[in-house]
């Protein structure tokens, strides 16, 4: 029988001390939503878990500084209806609002959601598309990871095995600024994505920003589509022209592959097209 040994911890300091002395066989566990699936199916069996939920502090969101902190322990329910990040920031509400269950929702954390590191995490996209940053502790100190240099590949990051997460943080976007997110999925509720896109427009800088999840082993950000958008936007005499071209070049930045949920070609036709509609909504206000 499966027996682990639970550490429950109160504060960061004594967190980071809990998963420093559990050594190799430590994992960090905080809604469960994915780890205890994988400790069902005996896929990971932990001697030592570090239970976050106990942890102060380190839930919900907070605005400061021309900055929107969220909390590693923000559940994806809390984000998903928080006033400023639905005004602000309306990608990170509706990613948030995509994941799973409502009962998922109100268990699963950002902070999981990210240390996961699954290709098609809902909130990864949008968070990608707000330049957020991963801030990160272990007994050795503190240190910020740009979200876009935190993925090493599928369930793989730079965190160091006695490092956690105790939030992540972006820039309040400006009162004018847009954005979007897309996820398709074999069926509207409770579905992995096929193709996730996070994207942002801000019209005083016209400046976009577009992200994509399940199209390569981490997400990815289309920059040189963004590149071509910043380099046009401002003087382009046919601007349907240019997101079509922005957004066939978006295309590139995607390297899929086949698996159960849909094929390669499927999802580069999806990233194209969704790279349109995003930016037709958001820049031209039309509908795709
Ligand atoms: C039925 C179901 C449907 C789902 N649907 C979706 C979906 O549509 N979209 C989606 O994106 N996800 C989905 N998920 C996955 C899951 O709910 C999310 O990834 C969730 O955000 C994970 O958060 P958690 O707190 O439950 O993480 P946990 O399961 O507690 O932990 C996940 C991983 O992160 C590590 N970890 C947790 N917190 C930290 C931290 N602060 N610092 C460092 N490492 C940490 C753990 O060690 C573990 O490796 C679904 C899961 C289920 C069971």
């Amino acid at each position: 029988m499966y027996e682990p040994v639970w550490r429950h911890p109160k504060s960061l300091d004594e967190a980071v001390k809990a998963i420093g002395d559990a050594g190799e066989s430590g994992r960090l566990i905080a809604g469960g939503t994915d780890l205890a699936v994988l400790i069902r199916k005996g896929v990971s069996r932990p001697d030592v878990l570090v239970d976050l939920s106990g942890v102060c502090g380190h839930a919900g969101v907070t605005v400061a500084d021309g900055r929107i902190a969220l909390g590693a322990l923000a559940t994806h329910a809390e984000i998903g209806a928080h006033p400023v990040v639905r005004e602000r920031a309306g990608l990170l509400a509706r990613a948030c609002s995509a994941v799973g269950s409502a009962q998922t929702r109100s268990r699963g954390t950002v902070g999981g959601n990210v240390a996961n590191a699954s290709p098609a995490a809902d909130s990864v996209a949008a968070l990608a598309a707000l330049d957020g940053d991963v801030h990160v502790l272990s007994v050795r100190g503190d240190r910020v990871v740009p979200l876009a240099g935190f993925f090493k590949g599928p369930g793989a990051t730079v965190l160091a095995r006695d490092e956690l997460i105790t939030g992540i943080s972006f820039d309040l976007p400006g009162s004018d600024a847009r954005s979007y997110y897309r996820k398709v999925g074999q069926r509207n509720a409770l579905a992995i994505a096929i193709v996730s896109i996070g994207a942002t427009f801000d019209p005083e800088t016209g400046t976009v920003r577009l992200a994509f999840g399940s199209v390569a082993p981490t997400v990815v950000r289309a920059r040189a589509a963004e590149a071509l958008f910043a380099s046009e936007w401002g003087t382009s005499g046919n601007r349907p022209a240019l997101v079509g071209a922005v957004a066939r070049l978006a295309a590139e930045a995607a390297s899929p592959i086949d698996d159960v949920r849909a094929t390669a070609e499927y999802r580069m036709m999806l990233v194209e097209t969704l790279a349109a509609s995003s930016l037709k909504e958001m820049c031209l206000g039309t509908c795709a």
